[in-house]
Order: C-alpha cells, then structure tokens, then sequence
C-alpha cells in the first residue's frame, strides 16, 4: 500500500482542507488559518521561535474558507496540532468552535489564537495584548497612561477598544465613519472603562462622528492616535486625516503594516508626530500565541529580525 506523502515541516506550500492530510504528526504541527492566507507573516517568525528555543514543531499556513473551518478544526484535533492562530475572516466563527475562550476572547467575541490541550479547544484573543506590548515597545509608555482616540470599530478596532477599556486608559474616544457602530461599542465599554476619577469636563470614553473639524478639537486632548480602519491599505486610499489636525506632541500608531508608511503616517511625520506601524502589534500577538502554546517566555529578538526580514521581501 502506498504511503501518503508527508510535506517538510517548513514547506512554504499552503494547505486546504484536501491536502492538509500530507501533514506530517511529528514535529509538532501548528498553523495559521486565513482566507486567504499565502501572504501570511506568521510562519516566518513562528518558526524562528521554535527554533531559537530548539523546540521540536512545525508552522504551516491552511487555507481555510468560512464554510470549511469546523472540518479543518476537527481535522487538526484528529492530526494533535498543538494550536493554532487564525486571521480574517475566521476569528469571530471560531469562537463557537472552541471548548472554552478566555473572558477577553467572548467580550471580543473573537478567538485569533487556540491551544489544542489534549483534544480540549481553549480559545484566547492576543491581538489586544499584542498592541499594549507594541505601543510599550515603539513609544516607551502604558496604554493605561494615555488619552487615546481609536479610528475604527471593526474588529481590530473593537480588539484595541476592549483592551483599551480593560486597561483602564485615561481617555478613551472612538471614532467610525459608520457613527452608530462607534456609539454602541462605547456604549458597551462604558461599565468596562468606568472609574470615580473625574477628568474635568471630558467624558472618560466618548463616541464622535467622523469629522475633521470635530476630531481635530478631541485631539488637542489626545496623547495617542490609532488608526484601526482598514483604509490606508490601498494605494489609492486617501489619507484618513490631514497634517493640519494633527500635532508635534501627538504619537500615532497605525495597525497597517503594508504599506511601512500610509498616508496618514506620512502626515503624521509632516505635522512632527512619533509614529508606529502595525509590525510590532503583529509581533507581540504571535508572540503571546507562542508562550501560549509551549509555555515558554517568547524569544522576542529571533521573531522580530524573522519578521522584519519576511516583511521587507513582501513589500
Ligand atoms: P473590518 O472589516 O472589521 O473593519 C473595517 C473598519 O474600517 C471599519 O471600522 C470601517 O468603517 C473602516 N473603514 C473602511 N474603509 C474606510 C474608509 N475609507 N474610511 C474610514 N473608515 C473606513 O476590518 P478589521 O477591523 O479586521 O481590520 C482593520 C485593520 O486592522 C486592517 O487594516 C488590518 O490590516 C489591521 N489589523 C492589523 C493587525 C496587526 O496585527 N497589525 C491585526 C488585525 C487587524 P465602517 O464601520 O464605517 O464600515
């Protein structure tokens, strides 16, 4: 009888449901799950992690539709994948596919992250605590310090929102060009973000309608902006905000990676801004997904070179 072909453990092909079979049991498989999912950072600072801690595992990329994620999951409990991440647009679906999920991953109502424990799923959302890290990281301060405004309340958007929340921040104003999905999220988040503290004539958390002229005035009482919309992606994307709102004394974070530097970070360098892009949020939540799986601290320096190497060759 023939023996199925089993792929090397860092084979760049990318898997379907049909193929994923070819996955070898040993080293230990992990994956990202997307759709699509070929231009994938992930295995590339996932697999410098195994490897600088010298453990034995694989990382592969599975291109997994909406439609097909519970057979993909059940394939992967069947193979004893050690866990995987998954990126849109399956992180809301796999949240029902899970044992459990972390208090984070059901107020999100997103997994990006599952640690197959012996057959019991656990599902975590680390995109939040991957951005608190990268905001440390690129500007040196705690997201519980700052007065932020978030642009966006998409599912990034509500991930950093949440987080925001959660962490307590010192102002916190959101803002979406569908006005109504910015006011409900504030609207959930206010017990999250509530305190005694009075903060002068501002409310703690707020929700404005996307207009320059109104957005310009909050940010006058705004440490940190975060562009959490996916309008930046594009080349022919107009920038979001003009160089004229914004200030030297503003730092600015876009959770856009590619391009290195959209338009409104562009803008944002103009008007004397420090800023960030979405490399380091990618980064921190790998990172928290790696600790998650091997329980290991995660060897922070190998991933970011690895990344920062597969993301200049994608660019
Ligand atoms: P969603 O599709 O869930 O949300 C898209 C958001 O963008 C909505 O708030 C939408 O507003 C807004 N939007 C779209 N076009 C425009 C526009 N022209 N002007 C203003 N707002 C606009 O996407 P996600 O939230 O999942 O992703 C958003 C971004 O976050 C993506 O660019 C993604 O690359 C980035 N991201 C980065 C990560 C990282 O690790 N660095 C991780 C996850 C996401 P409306 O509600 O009005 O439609």
């Amino acid at each position: 009888m023939a023996t199925p072909s089993t792929a090397a453990p860092d084979s760049d092909q990318v898997f379907t449901l049909e193929t994923m079979g070819q996955i070898a049991a040993a080293p230990k498989p992990y994956a990202v799950l997307g759709y699509p999912v070929t231009h994938s950072l992930s295995p590339s600072f996932q697999r410098a992690a195994f490897g600088a801690l010298q453990i034995p595992a694989q990382y592969h990329r599975i291109e997994t539709p909406a439609e097909k994620l519970p057979a993909v999951v059940a394939a992967m409990k069947a193979q004893q994948f050690g866990g995987w991440n998954c990126t849109l647009p399956l992180k809301i679906d796999m949240l029902g596919l899970v044992d459990e999920a972390t208090e984070t991953a059901r107020i999100l109502g997103a997994v990006n992250t599952v640690l197959n424990d012996n057959g019991r799923l656990i599902g975590f959302n680390t995109d939040g605590e991957g951005w608190v890290a990268a905001i440390r990281e690129e500007f040196g301060v705690d997201v519980h310090d700052l007065r932020i405004m978030i642009l966006g309340a998409g599912g990034a958007g509500r991930a950093l929102a949440t987080q925001a929340a959660l962490e307590k921040c010192q102002r916190l104003v959101l803002v979406n060009r569908t006005t109504s999905r910015a006011q409900e999220l504030a609207a959930q988040l206010a017990p999250v973000i509530h305190s005694d503290k009075l903060l002068g004539a501002h409310a703690r958390i707020e929700a404005i309608p996307w207009d320059e002229e109104i957005i310009g005035r909050e940010l006058a009482d705004i440490d940190l902006l975060v562009n959490a919309t996916s309008s930046g992606l594009k080349s022919y994307d107009l920038p979001l905000l003009p160089a004229r709102v914004l200030s030297p004394s503003l730092l600015v974070y876009d959770t856009i990676y590619k391009p290195h530097r959209t338009k409104l970070l562009l803008n944002a360098e103009q008007a004397g801004a420090r800023v960030a892009n979405g490399l380091s949020m990618l980064l921190h939540q790998g990172a928290a997904a790696f600790s998650l799986w091997t329980g290991r601290p995660a060897p922070l320096t190998a991933m970011r070179t690895a990344l920062l190497q597969a993301a200049s060759s994608s660019l």
